[in-house]
């Protein structure tokens, strides 16, 4: 159990959750996150801000998303009775549009014109892009040149949508790169712009505030699986790329007696490269900003990673995501690329849902798991749908029998 009243508590000031957080930054830039941070915690805090966030979910962003119990997956599961929470069903498709529209009406608030960041799948690109247009605000997302062929799709809806795309073409040209340019486009001018990181990872106050702003998941599943329970559930399982649907549902179960399961890829195997999974393989490192759990070379760089989800595709974890599974708060499982496409598959036949390739981690874990645990109820984060993924799926692995 951890300590009451934990998630006002943590972090501490310095952005430290217990061993991991923090803040490594460039000399010019301390002032500018001192500054984003104090306005973040002024702003958080006013009725007015939060009035505003709460309007914008519920007329825009079509909150709250269900909770549904996935009666034909349990029982092909045989044990547990999984009930799934439906980000894939929140504008956009999926969770992350929850702390972009965040990160923009705190950008609106502090001036901001332009907001910058970097995509890899394109998923986060989107959202901000989403976000900057209702807004109002500028928006350039910094994408690998190896990346915008491949999420040609995304790359669409974000011009479409008003954003300017900058192709990145140096170094390997994905998502590494194109967080690098990112931050040099942002440091060129952070009076006028502001960076907006798309999940739980970076300097404080990011991890914090990205959480925050996710809150809204575990909130709102709480109260929909009591009311349809009467109970609250044994466990909570969410996939982890840099944990933020993650810490969004855990966060309401904290103080609770609830096991709360993160998933990592496994990828294609256990050796470095071939996953990415970062906890279950990693060590104590310093990366984009933030001390966390990594996967390391033996010279200390980042290790190349690898999943089949693209948004799995991370070597490391927030620092949150550290903290709490290393002082046993929460558990990690694993599913593989051939758990996450079975479970793609198993999900769309047996409910008429196609889950993300990142989500159809979470729900093949909770199926493994199911069956250890008879008479209880698993909540899964769902955190987005699959269409972004279809092709890619029915063409690498085909259909199946
Ligand atoms: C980006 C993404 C993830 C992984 O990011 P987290 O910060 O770990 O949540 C998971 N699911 C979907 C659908 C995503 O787009």
């Amino acid at each position: 159990m951890l300590e009451k009243d934990y998630l006002s508590k943590n972090p501490n000031e310095d952005g430290y959750f217990g061993d991991y957080g923090g803040a490594f930054l460039p000399p010019q830039l301390i002032d500018h996150f001192k500054k984003i941070s104090d306005l973040y915690e002024e702003a958080s805090g006013s009725e007015s801000f939060q009035e505003e966030l709460r309007g914008i979910r519920k007329h825009y962003q079509g909150r709250p998303t269900p909770v549904y119990h996935a009666k034909n997956l349990s029982a092909k599961a045989g044990g547990a009775q999984i009930y799934l929470k439906r980000e894939d069903l929140n504008h956009t498709g999926a969770h992350k549009l929850n702390h972009c529209m965040g990160e923009a009406l705190l950008a609106k608030h502090l001036g901001k014109k332009k907001l910058i960041a970097e995509t890899g799948a394109g998923q986060h690109g989107v959202a901000l892009a989403t976000a900057a247009a209702y807004f109002n605000l500028e928006c350039e997302i910094h994408m690998g040149e190896v990346d915008i062929v491949k999420e040609k799709p995304n790359v669409i809806r974000m011009n479409i949508l008003g954003c300017k795309v900058v192709p990145v073409s140096h170094g390997l040209r994905t998502l590494k790169e194109a967080v690098d340019s990112a931050f040099e486009a942002y440091l060129a001018d952070p009076e006028n712009s502001i960076y907006c990181i798309g999940s739980v990872v970076g300097p404080h106050p990011f991890p914090k505030m990205v959480r925050d702003f996710q809150r809204i998941v575990g909130t709102e599943a709480k109260e929909q699986i009591l009311e349809m329970t009467g109970k609250l559930p044994e466990h909570v399982v969410a996939c982890v790329g840099g944990g933020s649907n993650a810490m969004g549902i855990f966060s309401a179960f904290l103080e609770d007696d609830v096991q709360l399961h993160g998933v990592e890829p496994m990828g294609k195997g256990t050796k470095l490269g071939e996953h990415a999974a970062s906890l279950a393989y990693g060590s104590e490192g310093v990366l984009h900003g933030f001390k966390s759990i990594m996967l390391q070379t033996e010279g200390g760089d980042p290790a190349p990673v690898y999943s089949v989800a693209s948004g799995l595709d991370y070597p490391s974890v927030g620092p949150e995501q550290a903290h709490l599974f290393s002082v046993g708060r929460t558990v990690l499982g694993s599913a593989n690329d051939t758990e996450a496409i079975d479970s793609f598959y198993e999900l769309s036949r047996l409910e008429g849902i196609i889950p993300a390739l990142e989500s159809a981690h979470a729900t093949a874990y909770a199926t493994k798991i199911a069956k250890d645990h008879p008479g209880e109820n698993i909540l899964v984060n769902l955190s987005g749908r699959g269409d972004k993924d279809i092709d890619f799926v029915v063409e690498n692995f085909g259909y199946p029998e």
